[in-house]
């Protein structure tokens, strides 16, 4: 590996070793880069001009550029365009709540998971992105707003647990003492649920919240929304939920987009409900976003009120997801996939 950002202190101190400098100064490099958020070796002034040309020649900084940033009117919400370096453009949003902000970030450029009612699986996967560029994310909002990052959503572009060693790299730099130190329970990671990896991630004993995107009462309709659904069952899914509770102890977060007469019917609540009770569990209800590529319509506010309703009554915790940036390129991948089309087409022009 010669991704700076992604290692960790010990692998820093054998880079010092490398390059002829002593251990501690590890704890230095590490400190601008997961701190004070760097973007370059040059303002790490703390450490010797040779070493700062030796770590440029063998482990290239290449910082993430950002191409474009739109700021919602509504509710200020940001959502930014990255440039990485070799070229490929990835997005993050920056939402900002009363208890803290919270940034939004992509795990992938692009996703092979499929999912009907997402643009951001449109392309495919194009390639993996590394932890230091998942972070990097997190620390260029917190330079360029000069705001505090609270909270840390891995809920852009591209499926976390199909990079699951990133992730977990990512998960373990960015609550690090020495970095940012964001703390775990201000973590939430959103799968589309790959069992095997989510029972790997709760053996990791992380106090991270994970958010399983379940979108449908049962396999049947599930699988017109999401192939992973092929894959495994739900019963295998929420299995691996009960046993990352048992784990960790931390509650799961349930996704439930409602697509408008596919899956947000009073029958579809009842048997959601028959699936998850009992579970330590808390649901998320998301009026689906649409998006031009698919005829998807979004459920009616009655619509979601009567489904929330519904789950109430069987005492599961309900929320529904107040919509944030509603102005600028809403849903998931939208801002990159509009970006990449238009320089598609000037490229033809
Ligand atoms: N791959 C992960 C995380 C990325 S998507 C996952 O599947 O969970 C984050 C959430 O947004 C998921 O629940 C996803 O299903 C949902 N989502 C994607 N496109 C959407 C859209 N157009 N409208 C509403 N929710 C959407």
């Amino acid at each position: 590996m010669n991704d700076i950002k992604s290692m960790n202190l010990e692998e820093l101190k054998a880079v010092c070793q490398e390059l002829g400098e002593k251990p501690f100064r590890a704890k230095q490099l590490f400190a601008w880069i997961h701190q004070k958020m760097a973007s370059s070796y040059e303002e790490m002034t703390n450490l010797s001009r040779g070493f700062r040309s030796r770590l440029e020649e063998t482990y290239p900084f290449r910082p993430l550029e950002i191409v474009q940033v739109q700021t919602s009117r509504l509710d200020g919400t940001q959502k930014y365009l990255f440039e990485l370096f070799d070229g490929n453009v990835i997005e993050s949003v920056l939402m900002r709540y009363h208890h803290g902000n919270s940034v939004c970030i992509s795990s992938q450029v692009g996703c092979r998971m499929g999912c009907r009612f997402c643009a951001s699986t449109i392309g495919g996967l194009v390639r993996p992105l590394s932890a230091g560029e998942m972070a990097e994310q997190v620390y260029q909002i917190a330079r360029h707003t000069g705001e505090r990052v609270s909270n840390v959503v891995v809920m852009g572009t591209g499926e976390p647990l199909d990079n699951y060693d990133n992730l977990v790299r990512f998960l373990r730099l960015i609550s690090s003492p020495e970095g940012l130190n964001i703390s775990q329970r201000n973590l939430t990671v959103s799968t589309c649920g790959i069992v095997p990896n989510m029972r790997r991630l709760a053996q990791e004993h992380l106090q991270i919240t994970l958010a399983l995107s379940l979108h449908a009462p049962n396999d049947e309709k599930r699988k017109t929304l999401m192939p992973i659904a092929y894959r495994y069952t739900m019963d295998e899914v929420l299995d691996a939920c009960r046993y990352y509770f048992r784990e960790t102890g931390r509650r799961l977060t349930f996704e439930y987009a409602l697509v408008g007469g596919e899956n947000d019917s009073q029958e579809d609540a009842d048997q959601l409900a028959g699936r998850i009770r009992g579970l330590n569990c808390h649901v998320n209800l998301i009026p689906v976003n649409p998006i031009k590529e698919r005829n998807y319509v979004r459920s009616g506010k009655k619509v979601v009120e009567n489904f929330k309703n519904k789950l109430e009554k069987y005492g599961i915790n309900v929320t529904i997801r107040r919509e944030m940036g509603a102005d600028i390129d809403g849903a998931c991948g939208q801002l990159r996939k509009s970006y990449i089309d238009k320089t598609d087409q000037e490229r033809k022009t």
